[in-house]
This record gives structure tokens, sequence and C-alpha cells, in this order.
């Protein structure tokens, strides 16, 4: 099932956000600056000011040091690290703001129910690598396996099947597996479609698929790593983020 919601206003620090039974979630634009420490600017104070917006606790929004691995974190566990290393994470905990930092990759943001209606929410990070890695199928089997029951995904914005170009070998070596993969630019060259291929891999896997769209090469609104090499566009990252209160 695909559902095209209406998207936000591009002044808001949320490109696109919404509410489901108290789960809320969203997509950064621009607006609301770089989340990452390491690329672009001001990200420490852009976290701060993005949680004042949340209505969250200063540094209550959680990230993770991401790797393109398929590794999935419980988000509740104790870890050796401030910053987890990990390309998503689940949790069940009421107030735990999880996100998922993205400029092209996919962002994917997870929610379910567990029989007795306790919400389970979930962040993945699935560009390329991580999603034939399997980062999708470990976060859907993690949030199963807490018990997550009528799961919906929302896939964000990012590289868009049109834009993602790749060397012809590249679409040859992966779309004999997996031909959702297999793209063309609008300029008529090889192309991989990520999202396609997603898609596919949870509705496979008995999710709910929402696509939220936006292509992360074409809005201005949205920061792109490609776009940032060919163009000189400020580099950045969006972040993916989702949680609850009770
Ligand atoms: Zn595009």
């Amino acid at each position: 099932m695909l559902q095209t919601p209406e998207h936000s206003s591009p002044r808001s620090p949320f490109w696109w956000s919404h509410t489901q039974d108290g789960i809320r979630l969203g997509f950064t634009s621009i607006g609301a600056g770089s989340l990452s420490l390491n690329v672009g600017e001001g990200g420490e104070q852009n976290r701060r000011d993005l949680e004042r917006h949340m209505g969250l606790e200063s540094g209550a929004l959680r990230f993770l040091h991401q790797v393109h691995s398929a590794d999935v974190l419980d988000a509740e566990a104790e870890f050796p690290d401030a910053v987890p290393t990990g390309d998503a994470w689940v949790s069940a905990q009421a107030s735990q703001a999880l996100a998922i930092m993205t400029a092209d990759c996919l962002p994917v943001l997870f929610a379910g129910r567990r029989q007795d209606g306790s919400p389970l929410i979930g962040a993945a990070h699935a560009g390329r690598v991580g999603l034939l890695g399997g980062v999708l199928e470990n976060t859907v089997a993690a949030l199963r396996e807490r018990g997550a029951e009528q799961l919906t995904a929302w896939i964000g914005p990012a590289a868009c099947g049109r834009c993602y170009e790749v060397p012809q070998r590249m679409v040859d070596e992966l779309a004999e597996a997996r031909p959702a993969l297999a793209s063309m630019t609008s300029w008529g060259t090889p192309a991989l479609d990520l999202r396609a291929e997603a898609t596919r891999v949870l509705q496979e896997d008995g999710a709910v698929v929402v696509d939220v769209f936006g292509c992360t090469l074409e809005d201005p609104d949205l920061y792109s790593h490609r776009r940032s090499q060919q163009e000189g566009t400020p580099d950045g990252r969006i972040a993916g983020v989702i949680w609850w209160k009770p």
C-alpha cells in the first residue's frame, strides 16, 4: 500500500512530519540545518534547536555512528560508547527519540504495536550497501522479535531512481537477483532505484509502506551529498526522527 502524505512548508525544520496514535515522526529539511557533527555547520546547536521544536529535553534525541552496516541495535541497551555504532535501532521505551542521518541514502522509520497496544519504534539508514546487506529485513525482524504487529515503514527522502547514477556494471551485477533496483536516470544513463527495492523488501516482510518520497538531488530543501560534490551546494545531513510519549 502506498500513500503520499502532504509535505510541510519549507520553512519548518521538518520537511515532512506525521503523528499516528501518539507516535510522532518526521524528516528534517535544510531549515533544521545539518544534524551531523562532522558534516556541515552547527550540528550541535541544530540538534538542540530541533529537540526544542520537538518538545524534547536537551540531549533526548539520540544519534548513531553510522557505518553502512546491516547492524540493528536495541536502543534500550547499555552502550560502551556515548554514540553507539550501527545503522538501525529499535525501542519500546517511551520518550526514546531515535534519529537516523542521511543525505541521499534512504531513511526509513518504523512503528508497530504489541498485542497489548504498546508502541515499538525503529529507525534505519539504508544506503546501497546497507540495503543489500539486509538492514531493513534486520530491523523488521528486531521489531517482530519484540512483538510488533501492524508494522508501518515510512521511507523518507533520498536520491531517486531517476537521479542515482551508477556504472552499468553495477546495475548488471545487482539487478539480476533484485530486478526492482534496475533504473535509468532522466538523462538516459544506468541508475539504481533503492526506493523501489526497499519498498519490495518491506512489503515482502509484511510492513505497510508509506512512501514519503522526495528526491535529495532534486529538492533544494534537502541535503544531498552527491549534489554538494557536483554543484558545490552546502553539504549536510537531514535526520529522520521518531518518538512517542504515553
Ligand atoms: Zn531524483
